[in-house]
């Protein structure tokens, strides 16, 4: 039975330069023990928005998730690593695929908090997608050197949601030519779909980590001409995994399909309207149309009592208000097994409450996940 509750994480990050100038205060501990998540009551000089309501609080928010992942301070004992958050989540979620499940793993929370640097990671500190490509590569080469009459299949994808249009990352940027954006099909059985993506097939380690590094300079480019858009686009990285197995004996073939979908999601800091003119506002309001809509499908699922029989259209989950959660919506609601990664920054009050309020709704989502298996003979 894949039916379960979405996983929820929470990371903490160190504090930056910047965060150090200013000889912030961290507003966050956790318990490695109980997994236990604390926001410390703030005082006046941790909130630098003078129009901050949080001003008033005066007592500590506690939040329990399924993993609190500290990596504020390198040199505590209970430090995590890329390489722990790999262990507690990714490892796992890739057995699930081996078995044939579809998983999700996003990445949630404000500008700077640490959502690429968990899912992508440096050259030197490789975050979960990498991670996820190497040991996929290692047990499919382990497997075949055990003579396991399966055989392996694995193609990638990459694209980035901007501005509620879809853009192909292992597509050559071409600066010469206006951007090529994809269209959004659903098909009854697979679900919404990006018309016309690009999928590659990769045999080995290297190849699907070329690809990846690819879609990533590509997203990386666009987003330096267009003034840092990563923080505000949401990219998509997926590997489809097929498993054909042939039993000998009753000369039957059994096909197991598997989506793997990593989500680094744009920044989740509510757009300053004040600040948005012209074409950054409809950017931002079209970005604040995928991430609120997130909000509400999130919210609607969390609270099954809206979604009673014969509720009204307006009751639905509204996954086609917005591309991001048209295209999630198997992984939010449906067929997957999920997780969302809450990432925070030690010393912003007000964005890591909701981050953490989020997540803590997040929680309370189930999805239905089945084995994806097909007799072929
Ligand atoms: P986001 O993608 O959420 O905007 P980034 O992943 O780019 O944030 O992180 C912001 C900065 O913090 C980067 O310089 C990144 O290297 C650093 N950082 C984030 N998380 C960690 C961590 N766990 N350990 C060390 N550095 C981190
Ligand atoms: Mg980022």
């Amino acid at each position: 039975d894949g039916g379960g509750n979405v996983r929820v994480v929470v990371r903490v990050r160190a504090f930056l330069k910047r965060e150090l100038d200013r000889n912030t205060r961290c507003l966050v501990k956790m318990d490695p023990i109980s997994q236990q998540t604390t926001l410390l009551a703030p005082v006046e000089d941790d909130l630098p928005d003078p129009k901050s309501k949080s001003r008033k609080v005066f007592e500590d928010k506690k939040f329990t998730f399924d993993s609190s992942f500290w990596s504020h301070d390198t040199k505590d004992n209970h430090y995590a690593h890329q390489e722990d958050v790999y262990n507690a989540l990714g490892e796992e979620f890739l057995d699930h695929n081996f078995e044939g499940y579809h998983t999700c793993i996003f990445a949630y929370g404000q500008t700077g908090s640490g959502k690429s640097y968990t899912m992508m990671g440096t050259p030197d500190q490789p975050g979960l997608i990498p991670r996820t490509c190497e040991d996929l590569f290692e047990r499919i080469q382990a497997a075949q050197n055990e003579n396991t009459n399966i055989a392996y299949n694995v193609r990638v994808s990459y694209f980035e949601v901007y501005n509620e249009h879809v853009r192909d990352l292992l597509v050559p940027v071409n600066t010469s030519l206006p951007p090529n954006y994809l269209k959004i099909r659903e098909s009854p059985t697979e679900g919404p779909y990006v018309k016309d993506l690009t999928e590659v097939p990769v045999r080995s380690i290297d190849e699907i980590l070329r690809h990846m590094k690819n879609g990533d300079a590509s997203r990386t480019t666009a987003s330096t001409k267009m003034n840092d858009t990563s923080s505000r686009s949401h990219a998509v990285f997926t590997i489809m995994l097929r498993q054909i197995h042939h039993d000998m004996e009753t000369d039957e073939t059994t096909e197991r399909s598997s989506r793997i979908r990593l989500v680094d999601l744009a920044g989740s800091e509510r757009a300053k309207s004040t600040e948005a003119t012209g074409v950054r506002l409809r950017e931002g309001s079209n970005i604040n149309k995928s991430l609120t809509t997130l909000g509400r499908v999130i919210a609607a699922l969390a609270d099954p009592k809206t979604l009673r029989p014969g509720a009204k259209r307006k009751d639905v989950v509204p996954y086609r208000d917005s591309i991001l959660t048209w295209l999630l919506k198997d992984s939010l609601g449906g067929n997957s097994k999920t997780a969302m990664i809450a990432c925070i920054a030690p010393s912003d009050y007000d964005e890591t409450l909701s981050t953490l309020r989020y997540a803590d709704q997040a929680k309370r989502i189930r999805t239905r996940a089945v084995v994806n298996q097909d007799q072929m003979s």
